[in-house]
């Protein structure tokens, strides 16, 4: 069995690349480790799940299991979610198979025997093109390609884990923060904002737009106005939503690598020559203090 085989700990995102596959006329084959994991799969399109069946909890332990699968089925592509987790599986199972491996891809297509990838290098200044021949991991990050339906036979195969690590505990991680990158639309704020208590105006205009707030690094970082999981960028989240109200930011790379996926991007800046001129859709030139309340009046009605 030749084909694509995906595997994501995020089901939405192996949804996203059983799409990727099959947009391409390939056969994808969904891996997982559990049965619940399955159900949320079965229905994603792929031509086969595979439940990879062991006694350990954590998906790295799988390796060894994921690699021997992947030639005993003759896979031509292994497509992992890049989530912290998928990055991890994805080096492993590459350096079990001795295989190319590109990370973070931004686009993919399919030669005769050959896979080429696109992603970003140098903070996103520069697309790098890659060619990776023969059985090959690449992991691709959510949001990049449609997810498709249609039901899939689920097979479960026992294996043998790595029982070396074993989970001990599970605790939750209370999050301050908002989510962002489920977020239909966000105000982001810059540093063109003065002072701490002009943030109610951005939490105002927020509010009309029923939108969530990000902001930039020096934000979060150097201001504090901000908790460090709402900076946009590079380092920070990035989001896709369908409206990006940016206000008084420069659109410095960095940022713009976390919002370039957003549908529209509206921007407000009193310098013409801002950066983020280059990647709004609509820009507005002028003092956000003006424009601002402004925006919140004619959006009241
Ligand atoms: C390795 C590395 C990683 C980084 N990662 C990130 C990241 O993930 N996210 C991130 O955001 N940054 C990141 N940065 C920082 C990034 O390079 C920029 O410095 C940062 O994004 C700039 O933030 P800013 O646009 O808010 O501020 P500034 O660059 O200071 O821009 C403020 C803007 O506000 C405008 N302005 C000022 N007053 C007004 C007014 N009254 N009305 C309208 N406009 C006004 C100015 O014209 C200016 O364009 C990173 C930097 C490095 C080196």
């Amino acid at each position: 069995m030749a084909g694509v085989f995906v595997y994501s700990d995020k089901s939405g995102i192996a949804l996203e690349l059983v799409g990727c596959a099959k947009a391409a006329g390939k056969e994808a084959m969904v891996i997982v480790f559990s049965q619940e994991a399955a159900e949320e799969v079965k229905n994603s399109g792929a031509d086969r799940v595979f439940i990879l069946q062991g006694d350990n909890e954590v998906p790295e332990n799988y390796a060894q299991a994921v690699a021997d699968f992947l030639k005993e089925k003759s896979a031509e592509l292994f497509l992992v979610g890049a989530t912290a987790r998928g990055r991890d599986l994805a080096a492993r199972v590459a350096g079990y198979l001795d295989c190319p491996m590109a990370s973070d891809v931004s686009a993919i297509s399919f030669g005769d025997g050959k896979v080429t990838t696109e992603r970003m290098i140098y903070g996103g200044a520069v697309t790098q093109k890659e060619e990776l021949t023969g059985l090959s991991v690449v992991t691709v990050a959510g949001g990049k390609y449609a997810p498709i339906e249609g039901s899939a036979e689920v097979e479960t195969v026992t294996v043998t884990p790595d029982n070396r690590v074993q989970l001990v505990e599970r605790a939750p991680v209370e999050r301050k923060g908002v989510n962002l990158q489920a977020a239909d639309r966000v105000v982001c704020v810059g540093m063109g904002v003065e002072k701490e208590e002009d943030m109610q105006m951005i939490r105002d205009l927020a509010a009309v737009l029923n939108a969530e707030i990000g902001c930039t690094r020096g934000i979060a970082e150097e201001k504090h106005w901000l908790p460090p999981e709402q900076y946009i960028g590079i380092s920070g989240a990035v989001i896709k939503p369908q409206l990006c109200v940016s206000i008084g930011i420069s659109g410095q790379v960095q940022h713009t690598i976390g919002i370039r996926d957003s549908k529209v991007i509206v921007a407000v800046n009193n310098n013409e020559k801002a950066p983020i001129f280059k990647t709004c859709d609509y820009g507005i030139v002028g003092d956000l203090y003006e424009v601002v309340p402004l925006l919140i009046e004619e959006l009241k009605k």
